[in-house]
């Protein structure tokens, strides 16, 4: 008897955003078959638990029910049985996220994790999933997107799908719904954005710029695509944002603004940042879905998986997302500047990465980065935002040891030769060697201040030998970002917070570590209520850091917990907290100098 697992899932209660699975077992453990769903997804190291969402689960075979036992959060164990062994059940889905789930009758998502139950001692098996249309289905004209395998399906994508093992099953998330499908080749590959919601788009320019995007990073490693087609899975909504990647797809969720419209050929903001995200998730096609962190093979997927290597992953695919965009001339060398300068922003406003190394941040990331409290920017540092600064340090190291001859390309194209077609995991620390070896010279004296101290990284001098000036500024205000030279009046003091407008009082989100905040004792949580005795409000508080000097004392009223205080703090000179980079080329035209070029 065939030893496949078959699934079934079926978008049948759109109302009740529930999924109605179905799992069939030939051949059960005669001891008793053990299922259970994974507690993190591959890509976002947090335990989710997705077994909570579990909310009726029962098991059948030829003779009547088979009694199942639960035995921890995720798992569960049937009485021994003669197979087939029928387990059918329920998964609430209403999560607005790439990671989890959602069902409702405008569209479904979900991922592998959330609802596909893996069968102890049988992860090696093939499987096949049965995507079942509803009546909801074809009256609305719903349409189904995934990277599984295609065996048998209708000219709507409902149907028969298939992967070699469980590993692959949760590596395909599937969107269903009245889809805009855009297809475009990109390196004689099939691609596919898939969009869902409510939203106007200029459907050419967007593959056109995508096919471009694609092309440039198979180039990038020097072979054949890895993959024999791919598929973006966009969920457009009116704020979201996030991506996680697949092997041959990714999941992503956009604003409708960041979309390309019809009749507006500039490069806005927003979709900048759109490309931006569909660059990085395809980038890990290669860095992390293929060459992956020992740490990861297997993936444990029902505890952490420690590593302190993320800044590979995620800080090297962070410097070429926004690079590539540059390269491939989807934007100018100073909107990448100013890009840059904005990633050198964060990293100066985070005060924990005095307190947090690169490696501490990628090993604490279950809880830490990805369980970030008031108090996260004095506490860590990021290891996307320092990783890819990281990169960048390395990436002109290496250029200028080597006389321009080699680059970071040079160590990606290594690593992917080395690990990526080979399918060997990388070691852990193992990118280190790798770096060495491309640059001829060890750079270990770098690797230990970048990654095991929280010295500052050598950002200044790096950028100067390569034509590019790093300047710092005070902020303008909140909204100031970095990246560009200031345009309007600088404060001339710094509270040491952070507010955020809530019902028309002022709340206080963060407290900055040794700032004059949090000597005068303000906590996070606090409302603002007055400053010298003036109501308080955005604008006011703006203002009066543009009259005030250093070293001047301002009375606060605020209630904590509704009862009134008074502190006076004592106002500080802001730091120089806002980068931004400038050419210091001899012949202004000549930008092929460049690195990034
Ligand atoms: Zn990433």
């Amino acid at each position: 008897m065939s030893s496949s697992i078959f699934y079934s899932i079926s978008p049948r209660h759109p109302q009740a955003h529930s999924f109605v699975m179905r799992c069939l077992i030939n051949d059960p453990d005669s001891a008793g078959q053990v299922v259970s769903l994974p507690s993190w997804i591959p890509g976002s190291y947090m335990i989710r638990d997705f077994a909570k969402n579990v909310t009726r689960i029962n098991a059948s075979a030829k003779g009547g029910g088979v009694p199942m036992e639960k035995l921890d959060k995720d798992s569960w164990r049937c009485d021994p049985c003669i197979g087939p062994l029928q387990i059918e059940y329920e998964v609430y889905a209403w999560d607005p996220s790439v990671r989890t789930a959602r069902l409702d009758e405008a569209y479904g998502f979900f991922n592998g994790t959330s609802v596909f139950l893996r069968v102890h001692g049988k992860e090696e098996s093939v499987c096949s999933v049965d995507i079942q249309p509803s009546d909801w289905c074809r009256e609305n004209y719903w349409q189904v997107a995934t990277g599984l395998d295609i065996k048998k399906i209708d000219s709507n994508g409902f149907g028969e799908y298939g992967s070699d093992n469980y590993d692959a099953l949760i590596d395909y998330p599937v969107l269903m719904g009245a889809l805009r499908r855009c297809p475009f080749k990109a390196g004689g590959v099939e691609h596919e954005m898939v969009l869902v919601g409510h939203f106007d788009l200029d459907e050419q320019r967007l593959t056109r710029d995508l096919a471009i995007l694609c092309s440039h990073h198979i180039n990038f490693f020097q072979s054949p695509a890895p993959m024999e087609r791919y598929v973006f899975l966009v969920q457009v909504t009116t704020s979201g944002y996030g991506g996680l990647e697949h092997r041959n797809s990714s999941a992503l969720m956009c604003s409708r603004d960041d979309l390309p419209v019809p009749g507006v050929e500039k490069m806005s903001d927003a979709y900048r940042t759109f490309l931006g995200l569909c660059s990085h998730e395809y980038f890990h096609s290669w860095n992390v879905k293929r060459i992956r962190p020992q740490a990861f093979v297997p993936y444990d997927l029902n505890h952490e998986c420690y590593t302190r290597d993320l800044w590979v992953f995620e800080g090297i695919t962070s410097y070429y997302d926004d690079q590539a965009l540059c390269r491939c001339g989807l934007i100018n060398a100073e909107s990448y500047l100013e890009l840059l300068g904005q990633t050198i922003t964060r990293y100066l406003r985070t005060p924990g990465r005095r307190h947090q190394t690169l490696a501490e941040s990628s090993f604490e990331a279950w809880t830490k980065f990805y369980k970030q409290d008031e108090n996260a920017a004095n506490a860590i540092v990021s290891y996307y935002t320092k990783g890819a600064l990281v990169a960048l340090c390395l990436d002109l190291q290496i250029r200028t040891e080597t006389a321009g001859k080699k680059s970071l390309d040079d160590v990606m194209c290594l690593l992917w030769q080395r690990y990526g077609q080979t399918n060997e995991a990388l070691p852990e620390g193992g990118a280190i060697a790798v770096v060495n070896e491309i640059c001829g010279k060890s750079q270990d004296r770098f690797f230990d201040q970048a990654l095991h101290s929280t010295a500052e990284l050598p950002l200044q001098a790096l950028l100067s030998g390569a034509g590019v000036v790093l300047n710092q500024r005070i902020a303008m205000n909140a909204q100031d970002k970095g990246g560009k030279e200031a345009s309007e009046t600088l404060p001339k003091v710094a509270t040491g917070m952070r507010v955020q407008a809530e019902n028309s009082t002022l709340r206080i989100s963060h407290v900055l570590r040794d700032g004059p905040a949090q000597r005068a004792g303000l906590a996070p949580g606090d409302i603002l209520v007055a400053i010298d005795n003036v109501q308080v409000s955005s604008k006011v508080l703006e203002r009066l850091c543009q009259q005030k000097e250093p070293g001047d004392t301002i009375a606060v009223h605020l209630f904590r917990d509704s009862v009134l205080q008074l502190v006076n703090v004592v106002l500080a000179e802001p730091e120089a907290d806002t980068a931004f980079l400038t050419m210091a080329l001899v012949d202004a035209d000549d930008k092929s100098v460049l690195w990034f070029h």
